[in-house]
């Protein structure tokens, strides 16, 4: 069974003003869908790897044929990240929850979070990932780059932020630090905590 693109839970228009249409359009149909068909090029000849899940795939990484290996991380990681992602914004976002209220007490206050997240955002040089994660029992904030998820290094991601440039380069140029800041406003927090309940 090949991997296949997951439907966006929206329509491409629906995150505006915050990310534009065009970007969620190419982000997904064209960016997201590549990361697919090459992870499952990298696996044509491994069908054991390929019948497993890719959240295990990726949470297994070190193990994965050396020859594939570089491939399905940035491919199968590209593609792990992605199905979180548009999950992980909604145009209905409510800054409440499970999550919000663990964030407050960990991190002293949700600002104290949202700064943190927000240097972690910026602060990733070239392309990457900012996360909030489940560190054992702790919630931490951490980037990753290219198409790393926490998952490698043994974290549950529960809230991650595409910094390529593609992810908002068309509307917001070099200003990652604005995209950064808008993207609070579509954090869909329910499947946060749908996340945070699994871990
Ligand atoms: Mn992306």
């Amino acid at each position: 069974m090949a991997f296949t693109l997951p439907e966006l839970p929206y329509d491409f228009a629906a995150l505006e003003p915050v990310i534009d249409a065009k970007t969620m359009e190419i982000h997904h149909d064209k960016h997201h869908a590549t990361y697919v068909d090459n992870l499952n090029k990298a696996l044509a000849d491994y069908p054991e790897w390929a019948a497993k899940s890719l959240e295990d795939i990726v949470a297994h990484i070190d193990e994965v044929p050396e020859a594939v290996r570089t491939a399905v991380r940035n491919n199968g990681g590209g593609h792990y990240n992605h199905s979180l992602f548009w999950q992980m914004m909604t145009p209905d976002a409510k800054q409440e929850g499970a999550t919000v209220e663990r964030i407050e007490k960990e991190f002293g206050s949700f600002d104290a979070f949202r700064k943190e997240f927000a240097a972690a955002a910026t602060g990733r040089f070239g392309s990457g990932w900012a996360w909030l994660v489940l560190d054992g029992d702790k919630l931490a904030v951490v980037s990753t780059s290219n198409q790393d998820n926490p998952l490698m290094e043994g974290k549950k991601p529960l809230l991650g932020l595409d910094v390529w440039e593609h992810a908002y380069y068309l509307k917001y140029q070099n200003k990652r630090a604005d995209y950064i800041q808008e993207f609070f406003k579509v954090i869909n927090w329910e499947f946060v905590d749908q996340l945070l309940a699994e871990a």
